[in-house]
């Protein structure tokens, strides 16, 4: 027997169900990746990822040389041409069988569906990307949850009475093999500040784990500290499972916490709306088709405001808390979770543009960009997605400023033209700037706050007028 291992969003050989089914039965196995620059763009997708992918799939080529599996990988400009290729590759080299890890855009499902439909081989494929499986959470009425607190407990009942799989690396298959080294052709930004391969991710989630998982909850909203798990970009490749993090926590806790206000807990609800997030997708494949979530709010009107646009995405609003977040993400391609909130509002409900334009921003330049946790962040924040932030909550981002970066550390280490305005002023710099370095350039704010909120309700309101659609 033959069989063919297809690595997609899953370049991991630890936990992952595809290729530990397909090794599992004595078979010859081989694997392939198949590049599809083409689609790589159409998606949106950032040159800094591209890097990141490039350098993930010689780790996994690395390794799975060591268990005598090899890997090519095969390029095509788009999805339509991967089921033609895939026919000829597997007809020619005689193969059984054909292994992949699902995966969850609308434009991945027709791709599969349309390679299972041209070849005359079996096609297994497998949840390698959820603790718990797509579509197997639902309401009483067999429906996918869209309020996130109902889908957290039902999950964490699952996981608490079913516990979660975490597959071993699967046994050599033969002699290690020599490998030659994989590239990525395309435009690529470099991401050597993130050390790549699946022992570089689960050293960072030991490390994690062991000194910042039981603070967590008190650290996690503070972007000049070093809190979160910085996991992300891991994540979204599939270099590292979900499982593997519940693993890695129930390892220093000893036990999962399943309940709120033990240790670790706040971490782990994170982790649940990543599946939150991931669970819409699959249900509601509009989510993929930049359509809102909620169809009544496909009616607001946005602004066309590109000057407005182009001072965000150049961390030149005048706001030093969004200018600071948006200068870090063009530089290092990342962004701490609660500046992203604080962003995203501020695109949506300050300069009342259109959320799409805000998402296909962050994936174009994102080294964690990912659709399902993308749209759903930006839909929560814009109050157009499921269970959303409630559209007349809309962010201060000058008071968000002095909650979470109070002494301004984070502003002054990314906005340089504010780094000698002392902390009592650094939220609101203007003025202290103007009678003590004239001439400074740092921007007057491109709004008034308090106008911008009250016109962002305004426009939600006028939705209630409507005829329902
Ligand atoms: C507007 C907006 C856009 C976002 N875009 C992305 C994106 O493209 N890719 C992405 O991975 N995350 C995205 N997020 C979610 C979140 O900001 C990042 O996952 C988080 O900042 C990554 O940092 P970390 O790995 O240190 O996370 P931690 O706080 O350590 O959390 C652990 C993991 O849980 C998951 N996670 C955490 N928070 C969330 C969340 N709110 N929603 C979904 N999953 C979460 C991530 O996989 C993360 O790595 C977005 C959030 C917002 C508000």
């Amino acid at each position: 027997m033959r069989h063919l291992v297809w690595f997609r969003a899953d370049l991991r050989v630890t936990d992952n169900p595809a290729l530990y089914e397909a090794t599992a039965g004595g078979a010859e196995v081989e694997a392939i990746y198949i590049d599809s620059p083409g689609q790589w763009q159409q998606h949106g997708r950032a040159p800094i990822q591209r890097d990141f992918l490039s350098r993930n799939l010689q780790a996994l080529n690395e390794q799975l040389a060591h268990l005598g599996i090899s890997l090519t990988v095969l390029t095509v400009d788009r999805f339509a041409e991967v089921p033609a290729l895939l026919a000829e590759w597997l007809e020619e080299r005689q193969f059984d069988a054909l292994y992949a890890n699902r995966e969850l855009g609308i434009d991945e499902r027709r791709r599969d569906k349309a390679v299972q439909q041209a070849l005359t081989i079996p096609c297994r494929v497998y949840n390698g990307d959820c603790v718990v499986d797509h579509g197997s959470l639902t309401t009483r009425s067999g429906d996918m949850y869209k309020v996130f607190t109902p889908f957290a407990k039902s999950w964490l009942a699952r996981v608490r009475a079913s516990g979660y799989r975490f597959l071993p690396v699967p046994a050599a298959q033969g002699e290690p093999q020599s490998c030659t080294p994989l590239g990525l052709s395309g435009e690529r930004i470099s991401s050597e500040e993130w050390p790549a391969g699946e022992a570089a991710a689960a050293e960072r989630l030991a490390q994690f784990c062991q000194s910042s998982l039981r603070d967590y909850g008190e650290q996690r909203d503070f972007p000049a500290e070093n809190g979160t798990s910085s996991l992300s970009p891991y994540l979204a490749l599939g270099v590292l499972s979900p499982n593997q993090c519940l693993a890695a926590m129930e390892y220093e806790l000893e036990q999962l916490p399943f309940s709120r206000g033990e240790p670790g807990f706040v971490w782990l609800n994170e982790l649940i709306w990543r599946e939150f997030y991931r669970h819409l997708l699959v249900a509601f494949p509009r989510l993929s088709m930049e359509r809102a979530f909620k169809p009544d709010t496909e009616a607001l009107q946005w602004s066309r405001d590109d000057q407005g646009f182009r001072a965000w995405c150049e961390g030149q609003t005048g706001y030093p808390i969004v200018d600071a977040a948006m200068r870090c993400l063009a530089q290092t391609g990342w962004m701490h979770n609660r500046l992203r909130m604080i962003v995203a509002s501020f695109l949506t409900k300050d300069l009342h543009i259109d959320w799409r334009r805000g998402e296909a921003w962050f994936m174009s330049t994102l080294i964690d960009g990912e659709l399902a946790a993308n749209n759903g962040g930006w839909q929560w924040a814009a109050g157009t997605g499921a269970d959303a932030a409630p559209y007349f909550r809309v962010f201060n981002p000058s008071t968000q400023g002095e909650r979470f970066d109070t002494n301004g550390d984070f502003i002054r280490r990314w906005v340089p033209e504010l780094a000698g305005v002392p902390a009592k002023v650094i939220h609101a710099p203007h003025d202290w700037l103007d009678t003590h370095h004239p001439g400074h350039g740092y921007p007057k704010p491109i709004v008034d706050h308090a106008r911008a909120r009250l016109h962002a309700i305004a426009m939600f309101d006028a939705l209630k007028d409507r005829e329902p659609v």
